[in-house]
């Protein structure tokens, strides 16, 4: 039998060796999504780091002595600190940008590296205690430090190999000593790698699971179509009060397929969910693309808004979509359906400041608009203002 994949795994499809999603646009999401609890980490990280980064030039003194090169290791350990710092400077100064971290990150991952080889260059007698603090530092840089995970893996691996150079050239370890670190350095990594792939699929897959759940409640699943709830939860508030505060007019469309009920009778209730399909793909390809929201409000009636939209642009787009209703037919098994909408087009113009409207008034009117739309004769638009039919109603 043929394996059959979900679309949202396909979507949400993640590359194995970067451990990133495929898709550019779902990876800058989820970056911009972590962003917040990552600079969170990331200062932690560094302070804490920096923090000890410095108390042990205490040992370069203790080993050292007063001389130059305990100086030199102070500036270099110093210099861990200031990266550090600006890098968390940088980051506060572009709270939005997911680069900025990155940079930050491998900045201060960089020079803390950089800085560790002079440290053992200077300090060659002690190279079991360096081996020790260098494996903490790579599970800091695979596990602790937020960054790209490619990243990580470069500077964790090409670091390794140039501490292992460095062993080599300024201490005197034996040859079994040697091979003894050097596993144990690759085992180090090999853990910090699992483990920090581990990491990041976890957090990918929570956000696709959370970003799945997040789309289909506010999708209706049949069309596609934003559902009634995220309507009443999210875009009318929204639009409403958006209009309220810049004085600006929107319009709303009911709009209802005419003798629907006969199409699910006579071809089926599968011909009907293909005739909502079709008409919902139809009302999106017509509106306007990121501006106008498309709702499924009910069985076979949908709700337009209308974003900055006056009465006489909602009619035109409601005549558009009523003759683009009226040419298009719904092929099924080898059959033509004609189809055929009406339309209740509501315009709502708060350029007044109105603050009597209400989202009740909203829908209460468009639908007596589109029922009036049902009486005479379907295939057909009404329209009207709304603060209009408020006036006339109290007189
Ligand atoms: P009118 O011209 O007055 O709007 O008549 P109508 O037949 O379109 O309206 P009516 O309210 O009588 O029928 C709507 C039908 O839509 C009844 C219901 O079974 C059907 N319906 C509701 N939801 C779905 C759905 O998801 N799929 C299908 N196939 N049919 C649905
Ligand atoms: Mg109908
Ligand atoms: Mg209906």
């Amino acid at each position: 039998m043929k394996n059959i994949i979900a679309p949202s795994l396909v979507k949400f499809a993640i590359q194995p060796v970067r451990v990133e999603f495929r898709s550019d646009e779902i990876e800058r999401n989820f970056q911009v999504h972590h962003l917040v609890r990552n600079q969170a980490s990331l200062r932690t990280t560094l302070i804490f780091c920096s923090f000890f980064y410095l108390a042990f030039a205490l040992t370069d003194a203790i080993v050292l002595g007063y001389t130059s090169e305990t100086l030199l290791l102070l500036a270099a350990r110093m210099f861990v600190a200031i990266t550090a710092t600006v890098g968390l400077y940088q980051v506060r100064l572009r709270p939005a940008s997911v680069i900025t971290l990155q940079l930050a990150a491998t900045a201060a991952e960089i020079v803390g590296m950089g800085t560790f080889m002079l440290i053992v260059r200077h300090r060659p007698s002690e190279i079991p205690w360096h081996a020790m603090s260098f494996c903490i530092m790579l599970i800091v840089v695979y596990i602790f430090i937020p960054n790209r995970l490619i990243v990580s893996k470069c500077i964790a691996f090409l670091s390794t190999a140039i501490f292992i150079v460095v062993v080599l050239k300024t201490s005197t370890l034996k040859l079994s000593d040697m091979l003894t670190m050097s596993m144990l350095l690759l085992l180090t990594n090999s853990f910090g790698l699992v483990a920090a792939r581990r990491y990041q699929r976890l957090w990918r897959d929570e956000y696709r699971v959370q970003s799945l759940l997040t789309e289909q409640a506010m999708k209706d699943h049949l069309t596609g179509c934003f559902n009634r709830r995220h309507l009443h939860d999210v875009l009318l508030p929204a639009e409403l009060k958006r209009a309220r505060r810049h004085r600006l007019s929107f319009g709303v469309i009911l709009c209802d397929i005419d003798h629907f009920k006969s199409i699910n009778d006579t071809y089926g209730h599968l011909c009907g969910d293909a005739v909502l399909r079709s008409c919902s793909a139809l009302l999106q390809r017509l509106v306007r693309q990121q501006v106008d929201c498309v709702v499924r409000y009910g069985g076979e009636e949908f709700l337009l808004l209308l974003p900055q939209t006056d009465r006489l642009g909602a009619v035109n787009l409601a005549e558009r979509l009523r003759q683009a209703f009226a040419e298009t037919s719904v092929e099924w098994s080898g059959q033509s359906i004609a189809v055929t909408a009406s339309f209740g087009v509501l315009a709502v113009d708060l350029a007044g400041g109105n603050t009597e409207v209400t989202e009740e008034a909203i829908i209460a009117a468009a639908d007596s608009l589109l029922y009036r739309a049902k009486t005479k004769g379907r295939n057909n638009i009404q329209s009207d203002d709304l603060l209009h039919r408020m006036a006339s109603r109290s007189v």
